[in-house]
């Protein structure tokens, strides 16, 4: 028998007959914590002196560098809040392509040449630092000889104190770029998509308002996540190795009843969320919902949307605040796209929109109807935009673990198309039809849009099936994986937005030089857009199989595996969208390529690895085992003289076993052969796609063989946590 998944059972019935999880802290109101640990505009106003607090604000505002004199003045304003709190150390914060963040923490404690102790933290120690960052993914950006990383400070999202026990630390948000400035990271790439869309926009708005001056992307993120018992996730090395399950037959109950959906929460968990919203609260983070998800110990929070850094910083910093809080409460959190066969998985919709400094929510329809054609015209801008840049954007959401979502009739397809509803279709299509545009087509469609009900309250007909949704006043891009840092999407959508939006006003311009007024003008541009685009739009059923087939007579790609789907970021398209608008070098471009190739091959080379050891060394040792058990048992009853019928179901159990003993160990033999081939060929691309087609295949056929064997050993032997134990035992 194996110890650990029966030790761990007992382990969680002794947790759930005594031990409970902590008490949440009692905190008090949430607003006489929020923000606490975090350096804000009010602690700015508090520790700054006046002048340099109004200098900054303006040059964060802005998005200019701080100049190295105010650097000394905020780094010293920092170290006393910081100090006053108890920080004893500080870190740059930055999130290098591994997808996750790094920090590297140093001590503000330091000895001057007479031996004096000092606290010290300047200018030079908040604007850059140089981390041995070598190991890092880079793509080739860096040689040998210059592996250096250097981080620089990101004024615009502001500093934080991490608590872990009685340690205190100052994070510093940074970017990590090379020593010429190519971004190693992906927060760069972002800040650069974020004021390229935002100077290509304020013009557009300026059509209609000019006191525009200022146009930031938003983001409100919905992160999805599964919770594990620590002692169960301790006996699957699958869970602690590749974040999933590589094996397990399905429970005979899984999400079939959607009796887990919305339903009521689960003491321990409510502690851990409790406890978890308390810490982010504290960091700032606005997280305002919590429900139960459709699959058995699979849940949801979602804060209100911020500027889109900042939103993706505290994106970030929930994923490692939620596996430490976790850890408290004995439980693991799975971010992994896929943890469970044959249950949802997770996602992380971002809901995407516009905003400007006089409080203009540009996808949101007003209430006046003279404003709607400003509100229709970013709408059907980014619809324009998703449909030119749909294989980029797909390419953004790539990874080897949201491969197993996209398109698994649970999560949107992998073939992108807008969702609008019927309201907002309906528009669309009568003004291509039946509108001209002149003075008073431009009446007429204000006329159509001013009797549109209130959107963000119709809810009704919402397409859970679409990879992009209109809802109401933003879209939401469903496709991204729980896992992914929102930031490559969000690039991606600021990106192929602004460069929409530069075409969008040349156009006009061209049209009203011609002597159209303005509002004609840009109704003329619309309705060539709506008809140009309306291949991407589909309202039905992103799941079913006639819309594969009709996309592909759309001739909308589909692209289901990452190593085609990553191809569009080095496409002549994808490359021209990128360097034209200065988000990526060209350089840049294909070094990020390659690192989402590398990381997709180390994914399925950790899986394949593992995989193997699993089965040579817990699945395959059970199975003889019991194997030897029933052929000593039809023996002993041979012996006895007795006749086959008396052991007839012996012998058919030893014959199936015996098959999928020997099927496994031949699959497992010619994996491990395709992985030494796959890894011997010269350039990741080419890796990554001899690990999809010929070690992924055999990643699926083995688990079949193993899930068979489960459901044949007797149950006291099989050595690995099973389904139902995992989702329904709390
Ligand atoms: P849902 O029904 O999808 O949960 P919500 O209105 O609750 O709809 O919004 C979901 C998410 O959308 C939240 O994270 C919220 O902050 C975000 N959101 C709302 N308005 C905007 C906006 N203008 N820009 C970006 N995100 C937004
Ligand atoms: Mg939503």
């Amino acid at each position: 028998m194996s110890f650990s998944r029966f030790n761990a059972l007992s382990t969680i019935e002794e947790r759930s007959r005594g031990e409970t999880s902590p008490a949440p802290t009692k905190n008090g109101s949430i607003a006489s914590f929020y923000g606490c640990n975090v350096f804000n505009d009010e602690v700015m106003r508090e520790y700054l002196p006046k002048d340099i607090y109004n200098s900054l604000r303006k040059g964060i505002r802005a998005g200019q560098k701080i100049s190295r004199e105010y650097a000394d003045v905020v780094a010293s304003a920092m170290k006393r809040w910081a100090m006053d709190r108890g920080v004893t150390h500080y870190t740059h914060w930055f999130q290098p392509l591994t997808g996750r963040t790094a920090e590297k923490h140093d001590s503000f404690f330091t000895l001057t040449p007479s031996g004096e102790v000092i606290e010290e933290f300047n200018g030079d120690s908040l604007a850059q630092q140089e981390p041995d960052g070598s190991s890092f993914p880079g793509g080739g950006l860096r040689s040998t000889f210059e592996a250096r990383g250097y981080t620089a400070w990101d004024p615009s999202s502001p500093a934080f104190i991490i608590e872990i026990g009685e340690g205190k630390t100052l994070c510093i948000p940074t970017i990590f770029v090379t020593y010429s400035g190519e971004s190693l990271d992906y927060k760069l790439p972002l800040l650069k998509s974020q004021s390229f869309l935002e100077e290509a926009a304020i013009p557009v708005c300026q059509l209609f308002d000019p006191s525009v001056d200022k146009v930031t992307a938003t983001l409100g993120w919905e992160q999805e996540y599964f919770l594990v018992d620590e002692a169960l996730f301790n006996a699957r090395p699958d869970l602690i190795l590749t974040g999933r399950t590589l094996l397990g037959k399905n429970s005979p109950k899984g999400q079939q009843l959607d009796d887990h959906y919305f339903g009521s929460i689960p003491d321990r968990v409510y502690a851990f969320m409790i406890d978890m919203e308390t810490e982010c609260h504290k960091l700032g983070i606005p997280v305002r919902t919590r429900h139960n998800e459709v699959g058995p110990g699979q849940y949801e929070l979602a804060p209100m949307f911020e500027e889109v850094n900042v939103a993706v910083d505290h994106n970030q910093l929930l994923m490692d605040l939620m596996d430490r809080i976790a850890r408290r409460h004995a439980f693991r959190v799975l971010l992994h796209e896929k943890p469970f066969a044959g249950v949802n998985g997770s996602g992380k919709h971002n809901n995407w929109s516009m905003a400007t400094n006089t409080g203009v929510n540009l996808l949101s329809p007003g209430k006046t109807p003279g404003k709607n054609l400003r509100f229709l015209t970013f709408f059907m801008n980014t619809i324009q935009a998703v449909y030119r840049y749909a294989d980029v954007l797909r390419a953004s959401v790539a990874s080897a673990a949201n491969d197993h979502r996209l398109g698994a009739n649970e999560a949107p397809p992998a073939i992108v198309s807008v969702f609008i509803g019927d309201t907002l279709s309906k528009v669309l299509d009568d003004i291509e039809a039946g509108i001209d545009a002149t003075a008073q087509g431009v009446k007429d469609v204000l006329d159509l849009l001013a009797k549109i009900p209130n959107l963000e309250l119709d809810n009704t007909d919402r397409n859970r099936t679409s990879p992009f949704a209109f809802t109401g006043n933003k879209f939401e891009i469903r496709m991204v994986g729980s896992s992914t840092n929102c930031a490559g999407p969000m690039t991606v959508m600021n990106t192929m937005m602004g460069r929409q939006l530069v075409d969008f006003k040349k156009e006009v311009d061209k049209l009203t030089k011609k002597g159209k007024d303005k509002d004609s003008a840009i109704l003329a541009v619309i309705k060539g857009y709506i008809t140009e685009s309306k291949r991407i739009r589909f309202e039905g059923d992103g799941y079913s199989d006639s819309w594969k087939k009709e996309a592909a007579k759309r001739g909308l790609g589909n692209m289901p595996n990452t190593p085609d789907a990553l191809k569009a970021y080095i496409s002549k398209q994808g490359k021209d969208l990128f360097v034209k608008s200065g988000v990526f070098s060209e350089k840049e471009i294909e070094a990020h390529y390659e690192v989402m190739c590398e990381n997709y091959i180390l994914k399925l080379q950790i899986e394949s690895r593992t995989l193997g050891e699993l089965v040579i060394n817990h699945i395959l040792p059970v199975a003889i085992r019991y194997q030897t058990t029933l052929a000593d048992n039809i023996q002993q009853l041979m012996a006895i003289d007795l006749n086959k019928s008396a052991y007839a179901t012996q012998l058919d159990l030893v014959k199936k076993i015996s098959k999928n003993i020997n099927d496994i160990q031949k699959e497992v033999e010619k994996m491990t052969t395709a992985r030494k081939k796959a890894n011997a060929l010269e350039h990741a691309p080419d890796t990554a796609k001899a690990y999809c087609e010929k070690v992924r295949p055999f990643i699926e056929s083995i688990r079949l063989h193993c899930d068979r064997l489960e459901y044949l050993v007797d149950d006291q032997e099989w050595p690995l946590v099973k389904y139902r134990e995992m989702m329904f035992i709390r």
